[in-house]
């Protein structure tokens, strides 16, 4: 009856633009039961036609029929479940997995099938085969611990397992010694006798000697399909299992009916009849041999190839843990590194908020005589009505504070300093700077706004200058000349970005500047122009101009001049109102509310210019946030780099 059947089948491999014509039209028929060598020089395409013989590849064109079916253009699923039922593979080099117990590597294949037979029924049938071959003292062996005779008879074992009808063999004997090679022979001789088609390449004309029929393929055709009428046949008589060959394990319980014990219990039935059957049969080496405990409890719970991976991973502890580690440390870093960059943004965030990233800067308009601009805050417009609008009326605005400058010297006992900045402002700066904690005493009050009180909160490098180790607190110093008690130490801040030592400041009342000290006050604005009670101002100023009176080189204007030429009405200005905006994103929405309503305070019409200007730090934000994101970007490359190493370098 015919099992295999090829027509005209050609196989092309393409390399890259190059075609390369393997099998140029090969047509054959197989008997069941045939025991075929093919034979040919090397690189006639011998492997080829194995290989698609074995539905391992598909030919290019022509047809394949096996068992009445033609496989030959199938998918590769559909060719898997052919090559499950029908075929069993033995190689030249083995193909076993290393580290794997003979056992393991012959039921290897079942996890493959689409229905396993159970675990248990499985590796009796695994032990009976290894028994067959002649392993049976070799079962828990892997195969770097096995010769190379017996690790073909484990790959003979293993491509039984499944009952195939067709065994094909890729030059079974080539890796083995000539006595060895006798042996494999034989048992594939046996096999052929119980049925089984065998199909096996060799360059060796004795191995041809024991088959049927001998195809020989040059260049891609068969030239020569020859009939072995006078097979050597290598086990004695027709017994199928020779007395004293290897097999004998087996054969002395084959109970007389000539069918080898491997056989006696097919794979795929009920357990139960199975297990009657093999209480009959099953040779008492095989009852000694266990079943590992550890897997056929699992067995029950997980499908083959899970099993599988599991054996996998226990056979190579140090590899899989090696390999887990490396994942695992990738992953944690990929983990860390986007937790840091985003830590360090917000960090930045926070930093670039101490730095006023969310404050705005209120300046008085630029005035312009004859033509000569003087810049911005050379007209005084602001008053410290508009700070107090500003937090009263601007939703996106957190608070204000309005700043009056002066620059100068200051005295305590016999020590001088001249600090950076002399600042008058109200309570609300400490918040609009983010510098609410300070070293030692308060913050002056609102209170002493209002009565412009001298006193005093100072910085960190004043208290150094002037106090060395003293607690200045409730000390006196004197600005110009003038008294202040200090009542706070600001805590430290360090440089800004500019490198400038935000330390070297004295902050006081900014009513008390203004007209205490730095003397352009309305009243003295008022006075100098009026000339009345001007000099009595200045004579608190200072002490340095002891006769202010002897210098005036003018004559006071007449009551008639003075009443000729009315003085615009003054008020009090400020030169910047500091604003805090209650977050970085809604600065503009800051600017905009401050801006309509400075306006609308200072009676500003539609089609006239503002006459104060309103400056932020977006610039500086912008590059803060490029930057951080930037940091974000490179760290997560490193840890994707450390990942992939991790997890597939390994
Ligand atoms: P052999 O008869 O010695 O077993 P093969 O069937 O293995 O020869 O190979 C036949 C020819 O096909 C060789 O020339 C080989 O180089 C070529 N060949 C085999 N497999 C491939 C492939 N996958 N891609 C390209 N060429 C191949
Ligand atoms: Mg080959």
């Amino acid at each position: 009856m015919e099992l295999i059947r090829v027509e005209n089948i050609t196989k092309t491999y393409r390399v890259g633009e190059i075609e390369f014509p393997v099998l140029k039209g090969v047509s054959f028929s197989i008997q069941r039961g045939e025991m075929v060598a093919i034979v040919g020089s090397s690189g006639s395409g011998k492997s080829t036609l194995m290989n698609s013989l074995g539905c391992l590849d598909r030919p290019t064109s022509g047809e394949y029929w096996l068992d009445g079916r033609e496989v030959g253009q199938l998918d590769r699923t559909q060719r898997a479940l052919v090559r499950v039922a029908k075929l069993g593979f033995v190689f030249q080099n083995f193909n076993l997995l290393a580290r794997t117990t003979a056992v393991n590597n012959v039921l290897m294949p079942l996890d493959y099938a689409p229905d396993h037979p159970g675990f248990a029924l499985a590796h009796r049938r695994a032990v009976e085969l290894l028994t067959r071959v002649g392993l049976n003292d070799r079962l828990g062996y892997v195969p770097s611990k096995m010769s190379g005779g017996q690790q073909q008879r484990v790959a003979i074992a293993r491509s039984l397992i499944n009952h195939p009808q067709v065994l094909l063999a890729d030059e079974p004997t080539g890796n083995l010694d000539s006595k060895t090679g006798v042996e494999i022979l034989r048992m594939f001789q046996e096999l052929n006798a119980e049925g089984i088609t065998i199909i096996l390449v060799t360059h060796d004309p004795s191995v041809t000697a024991c088959a049927h029929r001998m195809i020989r393929l040059e260049d891609g055709l068969v030239v020569e399909d020859v009939r072995n009428e006078r097979q050597r046949i290598l086990f004695s008589g027709h017994e199928p299992v020779g007395i004293g060959s290897p097999l004998s394990t087996a054969s002395s319980d084959t109970g007389g009916d000539g069918h080898p014990v491997a056989l006696a219990v097919p794979l795929r039935t009920k357990p139960r009849e199975a297990a009657a059957r093999r209480t009959s049969v099953t040779p008492a080496a095989i009852l000694d041999v266990p079943a590992p405990r550890r897997l056929t409890r699992v067995a029950h719970w997980f499908p083959a190839p899970f099993r599988t991976a599991i054996g996998a991973v226990r056979r190579n502890k140090m590899r899989s843990a090696l390999t887990t580690l490396g994942v695992v440390i990738g992953v944690a870093a990929v983990v860390a590194m986007v937790e840091i960059s985003q830590g360090s943004r917000n960090s930045l965030m926070q930093t670039m908020a101490t730095m006023g990233a969310h404050t705005l800067m209120v300046q008085s308009g630029a005035a312009t005589s004859g033509g000569v601009n003087f810049g911005f805050g050379s007209e005084k417009t602001l008053t410290p009505g508009d700070a107090d609008s500003i937090i009263r009326d601007c939703p996106a605005v957190q608070t204000a504070a309005p700043m009056v400058y002066t620059q100068g010297q200051v005295v305590r006992g016999n020590r001088n300093w001249v600090p950076m900045n002399i600042y008058g402002t109200s309570p609300p700066y400490l918040e609009v700077r983010d510098w609410t904690t300070l070293r030692e005493g308060e913050m002056f009050t609102s209170r002493d706004v209002r009565s412009a009180n001298k006193v005093c909160v100072i910085g960190e490098t004043i208290a150094r200058e002037l106090f060395d180790d003293q607690s200045p607190l409730g000390q006196d110093l004197r600005i110009k000349n003038v008294s202040f008690r200090v009542v706070g130490v600001l805590s430290r801040k360090g440089a800004n970005m500019m490198g400038v030592d935000q330390d070297d400041v004295i902050l006081a009342p900014w009513t008390t500047i203004k007209y205490r000290i730095s003397s352009t006050n309305a009243a003295t604005d008022a006075a100098a122009a009026t000339g009345s009670s001007g000099g009595k101002n200045k004579e608190v100023n200072t002490l340095s101009e002891l006769y202010p009176e002897a210098t005036s080189r003018y004559p006071a204007p007449s009551s008639t001049q003075a009443a000729n030429t009315p003085q615009p009405v003054r008020f009090t200005n400020v030169d910047r109102i500091m604003v805090k905006a209650r977050s970085a994103e809604i600065v503009e929405q800051a600017i905009a509310q401050i801006t309509a309503l400075l306006r609308d305070r200072h009676r500003i019409r539609d089609e006239t210019d503002d006459d104060f200007n309103i400056r932020n730090n977006a610039e500086m934000m912008k590059a803060m946030g490029s930057m951080s994101s930037m940091m974000g970007t490179l760290l997560l490359i490193v840890a994707l780099i450390s990942l992939v190493v991790g997890g597939v370098g390994i």
